[in-house]
């Protein structure tokens, strides 16, 4: 069994990107920059904006955070999302989710210019993704295919099972997996939660993603022996022994499955990092305008 570091390939690709900032500098050009809108002040949410603020410090882009209260009206969210669309100096931005349940959540995806969503979530993003053109592909699916390719796993015509269908993780990874491109080019099922005995499915699986949420459901018996297994699961669990008072939980039972697995993630340390380094690679492509010339 291989474990899939996905710290170490999101330093690698941290460091890859810091360079072409030094290129695109040292040649006369402008600092990438990523902006942050951030509504309220969940703790998850406040910690994955601090992570995403040291991302760009560390890859040299320029990092902006707007805040807004709880309370704000859609409005005015609105509106902060069209001067980000209209500010020359920002190359893209986000809006972290969730937002407070007043808010259509749709709607302000849609407000975003496409060519500043960075996050990938834009219908013209997610379509374009659907039929192969270029796009800002949603980082965590993102990521996880940049782990495939660093550690050359062979997907061509395996048989990927996607447990979970969400529109950030689910689909998008089940279509990546499905292009006719490397990696990709797999035979893929989804499976979600009317789908009946899932563990026949998952037993079929060569390469097994889990995306659902909920703690070690994927149990050794669900796995085939010699599965890729990629969990992407992060459920915060109680842990008294933790000084946090919490720990990150995966969607696999990795002490159980690990040992049949021929590679496998870890939690934390395998997909969480690569899903901050993918928005920073999509930050580079919107500065150096490769998806929308
Ligand atoms: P989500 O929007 O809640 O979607 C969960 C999906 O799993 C849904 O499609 C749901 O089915 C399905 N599901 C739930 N319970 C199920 C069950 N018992 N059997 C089969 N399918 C079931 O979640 P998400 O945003 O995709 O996130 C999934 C997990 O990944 C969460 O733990 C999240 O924290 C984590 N995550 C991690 C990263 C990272 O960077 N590491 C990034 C994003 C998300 P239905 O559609 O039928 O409801």
């Amino acid at each position: 069994m291989q474990l899939i570091d996905g710290k170490h390939v999101a330093a690698t690709i941290r460091e890859r990107i810091a360079k072409q900032v030094e290129q695109i500098i040292a040649a006369g050009g402008k600092r990438p920059h990523l902006a942050g809108v951030l509504v309220g002040h969940d703790g998850g949410s406040e910690s994955y904006m601090a992570s995403k603020v040291k991302a760009c410090e560390q890859c040299g882009f320029t990092s902006s955070l707007i805040r807004h209260d709880s309370d704000v009206s859609q409005e005015t969210l609105l509106q902060t999302i069209s001067a980000l669309n209209n500010d020359p100096d920002v190359d893209g931005f986000i809006v972290q989710l969730p937002l407070p349940r007043h808010i259509d959540e749709q709607r302000i995806i849609e407000a975003i210019d496409p060519r500043k969503d960075v996050d990938g979530f834009h219908p013209i993003n997610v379509g374009r993704l659907s039929i192969g053109l270029p796009c800002f592909r949603s980082a965590t699916p993102a990521g996880i295919m940049m782990l495939l390719e660093h550690y050359q796993i062979d997907t061509r015509g395996k048989h990927c099972v996607v447990v979970g269908r969400s529109n950030i993780v689910g689909k998008p990874i089940a279509t990546l997996m499905l292009q006719k491109a490397t990696p990709g080019n797999a035979t893929v099922t989804v499976c979600h939660s009317a789908t009946p005995d899932i563990a026949a499915i998952t037993r079929q699986a060569d390469i097994l993603i889990a995306a659902l949420g909920k703690p070690h459901f994927v149990s050794a018996d669900m796995v085939k022996p010699g599965a890729v297994v990629i969990d992407v699961g992060t459920t915060r669990v109680e842990d008294p022994t933790s000084p946090r008072g919490w720990r990150l939980r995966g969607d696999v039972d990795f002490d159980n499955v690990a040992p049949m697995c021929s590679y496998i993630t870890p939690v934390p340390g395998g997909v969480g990092p690569m899903t901050i380094v993918s928005l920073m690679h999509n930050t580079l492509l919107a500065a150096t305008r490769q998806i929308y010339p």
